[in-house]
């Protein structure tokens, strides 16, 4: 009796020669999107579907399978591998301009205060500063607003960069979404599957 309790446990386990994703929860597996060009839809936010959205989309035959994790999802009727690669099999031309967000005005300013220069990857420690004051006029553009750490804002308080003496690292402008995508790739996330990275091209160093 207990050779056969080892026996089953033993079918649970991993052997050698299987890698770890083949055990792996498929809440872990998301699939790297790229566009019908395999260039990533997006690098920061990196765009990811769940595992549930990717085999949707491929049995709509809206996308094409690129690389497989060796997670297998099984049902009575079939066995299939999650994708962790697929791109559109339709183009989706990008568009020009960026919509005008909090996210993206920081992603603009790669997560760094314009005004001391200093970074971070703690959205809530920036802040959406009006280079010229609302109450003097200023409104909330591309060109007028700029990222600020909070001692920054708060020491600029309600005053021009002239009138606080605080010069602007960068002049706020209205960026193209190539502009921000170049910017994302400084950003690359924790998590990166290695089928992925044929794929993105992170300009900061990765960990081996
Ligand atoms: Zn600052």
């Amino acid at each position: 009796m207990l050779s056969d309790i080892d026996l089953t446990d033993d079918s649970h386990r991993p052997s050698l020669s299987q890698s770890y994703d083949t055990w792996t929860s498929p809440e872990k597996c998301p699939a790297l999107v790229l566009n019908a060009d395999y260039q990533p839809l997006s690098y920061f936010p990196l765009s990811v579907w769940s595992w549930q959205s990717a085999l949707k989309a491929v049995f709509l035959e809206r996308v094409q399978v690129v690389s497989e994790y060796d997670r297998v999802i099984r049902s009575p009727s079939c066995e299939l591998r999650l994708p962790s690669v697929i791109a559109l099999k339709e183009y989706v031309t990008p568009k020009l301009f960026p919509t005008f967000t909090r996210f993206n005005l920081f992603l603009r300013d790669r997560f760094s205060c314009q005004y001391c220069g200093q970074q971070t990857r703690l959205v809530r420690d920036l802040t959406f500063d009006h280079v010229i004051p609302r109450r003097a006029g200023g409104k909330t553009t591309w060109e007028n607003v700029t990222t600020s750490c909070s001692p920054c804002n708060l020491r600029k308080g309600g005053r021009t960069p002239k009138e606080a003496v605080m010069p602007l690292l960068s002049k706020p402008e209205q960026p193209t979404i190539h502009q921000l995508q170049k910017n994302g790739r400084a950003f690359p996330p924790n998590y990166l599957h290695e089928s992925w990275r044929d794929y993105l091209y992170w300009d900061a160093e990765l960990e081996p």
